[in-house]
């Protein structure tokens, strides 16, 4: 029989009522495991046991804290072969993507460690004499962390390391289609020395648990990245229970080609943030927006770059570009592959592969608007809009439409260019001469509309969402 990987609540491994199956997308015989499944009992049992270890944690030493994470780091770092290899059967990203997530988590936890010891505080003079007024910043207490499949370990890394640094305790609930990387991460806390009930998992749909976590009056804060419309519900339960609320969602992330760029470097640019990890990532660039003077001298070699890449198994070193996440997901691929041609683009590849697993050809849709649907909604596959634009001017007002913006980029060799785009662009990040997808652990993370809400993940800002600040004044007499 094969072993069911269970929930960690309270420090203890934790049968549920039912398992669910994780297979590999890229072989549905690859069975990675059964996985628990678990209910809302589960997370108010989690909750209950976060809670009641919060205080101890955060009262501990700041270095106590700092060596739990450094440890968790340096477990990780030691594992990233295992946990790269884990990642690829599980979510479909290549070996040597998903080695640089595990060392992307690795990094994080050992730069929280780092920053456990430098919460800052303030102290100032009061406007009236003889007294001080000090401003420290604290834990919020329990907070409940919900992620994607996308990036299975690096982002409950981002959200668990700077949430325990601060001195929160967690319930992590990972993506059903991908837990077995949380799963790990759990047992490599656990061994890391994470005091009972500090760090907890609980595995299982995000109708329930997540819905339950984001319920619960226990929990003082959300830390979610997801699709949009799953981020909107969220966003109204925490109104509801007046919980801190941070969302990372959606894009269509613009790149802008000019005739002032390189043009090599632009296609190998846009094929990798258009294409790489399968397109399955929320700062992928989706819509391609080209300038006239350039533009079929650009289409024709990105087209041919495209359809050169490799579409394999994510464990063979020659395999560029893996499977997508699930039959469901490329279901809606193909949908979204329809109605491009229905829009009126030419599509170039899209096609479903004839071989076992849930493969398809990269697509590229040429002749398209910014009003088409296929510019305007993400698809997360590797699917990218081509739309041309007389000019510079006309590429940034359409860059700048749309409803999201996490990711935006230029290649130009211009400076102006680039300046003034660097200037006016509406997304939380902007590139130059570089894919939109790609990103520094120790900077800020994050969008603007309908892509991000609540404050920056990652670098030192991400410790301003996982903490309150206080603001006391004392009169010493
Ligand atoms: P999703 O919204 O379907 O699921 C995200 C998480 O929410 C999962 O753990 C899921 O189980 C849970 N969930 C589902 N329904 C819920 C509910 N009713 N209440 C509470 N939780 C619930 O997203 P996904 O398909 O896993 O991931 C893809 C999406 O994530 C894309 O839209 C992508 O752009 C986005 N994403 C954004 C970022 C970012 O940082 N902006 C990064 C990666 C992925």
């Amino acid at each position: 029989m094969t072993e069911i990987h269970r929930n960690y609540i309270a420090g203890d491994w934790v049968d549920a009522t039912t398992a669910a199956e994780n297979r590999s997308p890229s072989n549905p015989d690859d069975l990675i495991g059964l996985y628990a499944r678990g209910g809302a009992a589960d997370v108010d049992a989690a909750v209950a046991a976060a809670k009641a270890a919060q205080p101890a944690w955060a009262g501990a030493s700041p270095q106590v804290r700092s060596d739990v994470l450094r440890r968790a780091g340096e477990m990780l770092l030691a594992r990233v072969d295992e946990m790269g290899r884990l990642l690829a059967r599980e979510e479909g990203k290549t070996l040597s993507e998903a080695k640089g997530e595990a060392l992307r988590a690795a990094h994080l936890f050992l730069f929280y460690a780092g920053e456990v010891l430098r919460i800052p505080g303030e102290k100032l003079a009061s406007l009236r004499e003889g007294v001080e007024v000090e401003v420290t910043r604290e834990p919020l207490g329990v907070v409940g962390l919900i992620t994607p499949w996308n990036f299975p370990i690096a982002i409950p890394a981002w959200k668990t390391a700077p949430a325990l640094a601060a001195g929160n305790a967690v319930v992590l609930k990972p993506a059903d289609q991908t837990p077995g990387c949380a799963h790990r991460l759990a047992q490599i806390l656990e061994a890391a020395g994470c005091p009972m009930g500090v760090f907890n998992l609980v595995m299982g749909r995000g109708s329930e648990i997540g819905a339950a976590l984001v319920g619960h009056p226990d929990v003082a804060a959300i830390s979610f990245t997801g699709s949009e419309r799953v981020g909107r519900g969220i966003a109204r339960g925490c109104a509801e229970g007046m919980k801190k609320v941070q969302l990372e969602m959606g894009g269509k992330n613009p790149m802008v080609v000019t005739g002032a760029a390189d043009l090599e470097l632009a296609v190998a640019t846009c094929l990798n943030g258009a294409f790489f990890s399968t397109g399955q990532r929320c700062t992928a660039s989706s819509r391609l927006i080209v300038t006239a003077d350039i533009h079929d001298a650009f289409a024709e070699k990105l087209a041919a770059a495209m359809s050169a890449l490799r579409v394999g198994d994510p464990l063979d070193p020659e395999t560029q570009i893996g499977p997508v996440v699930s039959e469901a997901q490329l279901a809606g691929n193909l949908d979204y592959i329809a109605l491009a041609r229905d829009e009126g683009c030419e599509v170039i590849g899209g096609q479903r592969l004839n071989r076992k697993g849930s493969f398809q050809a990269p697509a590229l849709f040429l002749g398209a608007t910014n009003a088409m649907r296929v510019s305007r909604e993400e698809i997360f596959g590797p699917c990218a809009a081509l739309i041309k634009v007389a000019d510079f001017d006309e590429a940034l007002a359409v860059a700048n439409d749309t409803p999201f913006g996490l990711s935006s980029g230029i290649c130009t060799g211009s400076l102006k260019e680039a300046t003034e785009f660097r200037r006016r662009s509406k997304a939380g990040m902007v590139m130059v001469n570089l894919p939109t997808a790609g990103v520094d652990y120790h900077v800020p993370f994050g969008g603007r509309g309908a892509s991000s809400l609540g404050g920056r993940e990652q670098g030192r800002m991400a410790m301003d969402f996982y903490t309150g600040v206080k603001t006391a004044y004392t009169f010493a007499g």
